[in-house]
């Protein structure tokens, strides 16, 4: 999930009418100092990052005049936490505080609807607070048909123990802040704590704000980077894989690197997982035996084998790397096999210079093994394939022997393809061109690629392979990208097809 900094959120609290308190974000201490200055009172300096608890990690401070909250932010500024730098500060008034509520909002999978918590108590510790305080705290499944309705905002704030003078300035805040967090169709958001000022205001002091990723590409007024949830900015291979990710809608693409900084023979490998829980399995196996692991990766939810693909050559072209693996749940519904036609195509392209075992149990396993299995020998560095039944232990003990033997190539050989002397070309939905070499395929016994085209786009023409459908409806998605025709032409056929298929820059090369 996207989360967004205090400051983003608390922009669109204010367009939503709900007071903030009065400062601004800063880049240096100059401009801390600034805008204390304009302030004219005591200022609170808190740190932007996305971490929790900065209150007892020092994130946050307190200063009464400029000179302290320049000092503060010279503290603060390009200090590293969690592997990234604070490059940003909140200066802000600090406000006389009466009394301190909490207000959240998350969308609850069991009850399929937005739940609104309000606590009459809240501050650090919220969880602590409501366990001593249950009577203090109120809930409301929010129906989605007709939103937050006035009553329903002020029978939530009756619950939680409010009444009197206060009650129709809650209810109202209440329902500006539903509004907001519908707007930008967030899965969570919290205001804590919202203040009553001794000026008799209510004040939202720290409020957070995290976006379904799903919505994210319908608020570009968010400014949201990659749709997933760091702690820190994303690596330029992090972007790249996103840049992938966002922009195909079929199945998902999670990529995040674990380690940048390594090298060769110190047993880091790069790790594809394709299905979440099981993915985790086979990652604790590798970490059990003592790898260490570049990279999560896990590509399932029935993604087209070029998304593999891209994914395989985003983890391939990180060049500390010893060893390849691949694992996942061997319970996946997907066709495993258009998995192992992306990973044979990226270990062609690449091409493979480290060890990898797969993993790929689901449907059609078998099918996908022997795909596998068939392009070994292909590649500089052997792969190995197994299934559900085979063990992560043992897979892993496998990629041991195999990492401990192999002796990469100082300069594999690039794959060469011939220009095509007869090229009959169409686009596919992600960018690329698929070429039949028609010259070739005149001659070619097999036509393996009509037969193995998963959604049946191609027909024989004179002895060569056409699209059936327009090139307008095979560039909008009528060719699925199953990379078939491509690699089971490479080993039945005549090699007269070739998918080249864009790769992000960082990767610095298209196949
Ligand atoms: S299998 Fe390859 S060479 Fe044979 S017809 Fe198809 S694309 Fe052409
Ligand atoms: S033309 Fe058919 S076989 Fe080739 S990539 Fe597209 S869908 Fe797959």
């Amino acid at each position: 999930m996207a989360k967004l900094h205090e400051y983003q959120s608390k922009t669109l609290l204010r367009a939503a009418g709900i007071l903030t308190p009065k400062g601004g974000m800063v880049e240096t201490p100059g401009e801390a100092r600034a805008l204390a200055t304009g302030i004219g009172g005591p200022v609170v300096v808190k740190a932007q990052v996305w971490v929790t608890g900065r209150a007892g990690r020092n994130l946050i401070r307190f200063a009464d005049a400029p000179e302290a909250a320049t000092t503060a932010a010279e503290q603060m500024l390009g200090q590293k936490i969690g592997g990234f730098t604070i490059d940003r500060l909140l200066v802000e008034e600090r406000l006389t505080i009466e009394q301190e509520f909490y207000l959240g909002l998350i969308i609850d999978d069991h009850a399929r609807a937005p739940v609104l918590i309000l606590s009459a108590v809240g501050g650090s510790g919220i969880e602590e607070i409501a366990r001593q305080h249950p009577d203090q705290m109120a809930r409301l499944v929010v129906n989605v048909g007709t939103g937050l309705r006035d009553f329903e905002a002020r029978d939530l704030c009756r619950r939680a123990g409010i009444s009197g003078k206060l009650l129709l300035p809650l209810s109202t805040l209440v329902l500006q802040f539903f509004t907001t967090v519908r707007g930008c169709e967030a899965r969570a958001a919290e205001i804590n704590p919202l203040a009553m000022t001794a000026a008799g205001s209510l004040v939202a002091l720290d409020a957070r704000i995290t976006v379904d990723d799903n919505a994210v590409f319908r608020h570009p007024e968010l400014g949201i980077e990659i749709a997933r949830e760091f702690d820190r900015p994303p690596t330029p291979l992090e972007r790249a894989a996103w840049a992938v990710e966002k922009d195909d809608y079929r199945g998902t693409f999670y990529f995040v690197q674990m380690e940048t900084e390594f090298h060769k023979s110190e047993g880091v490998i790069g790790f594809h997982g394709n299905g979440g829980g099981g993915a985790m399995i086979n990652m604790d196996a590798l970490l059990a035996h003592g790898f260490r692991i570049a990279n999560f990766v896990d590509t399932s939810g029935n993604p087209p084998a070029s998304k593999v693909y891209r994914a395989a050559r985003l983890i391939l072209s990180q060049p500390g790397i010893d060893g390849y693996f691949m694992g996942g749940s061997g319970v996946a519904s997907q066709e495993q096999y258009h998995s192992a036609r992306g990973l044979v195509k990226a270990f062609m392209d690449a091409p493979l210079n480290v060890p990898a075992v797969i993993r790929i149990g689901g449907n059609a396993e078998e099918q996908a093994i022997a795909i596998l299995q068939r392009a070994n020998g292909t590649f500089p560095a052997p792969v190995e394939a197994y299934g559900r039944d085979d063990p992560p232990d043992q897979c892993v003990e496998r990629l041991r022997a195999l990492t401990r033997d192999y002796v990469p190539s100082p300069e594999p050989a690039p794959r060469h393809t011939p220009q095509p002397a007869e090229p009959y070309q169409f686009e596919t939905l992600t960018g690329g061109t698929v070429t039949y070499d028609h010259a070739v395929c005149r001659g070619c016994e097999s036509k393996v690629c009509v037969e193995s085209c998963d959604p049946k786009i191609l027909s024989l023409e004179g002895g060569v392979p056409v699209l059936n459908i327009s090139r307008e409806e095979a560039r909008r998605g009528g060719c699925t990208e199953c990379l078939a025709c491509e690699v089971e032409c490479y080993f039945l056929g005549s090699r007269g097809g070739r998918i080249m298929l864009p790769l992000p820059d960082v990767i610095g090369q298209e196949h």
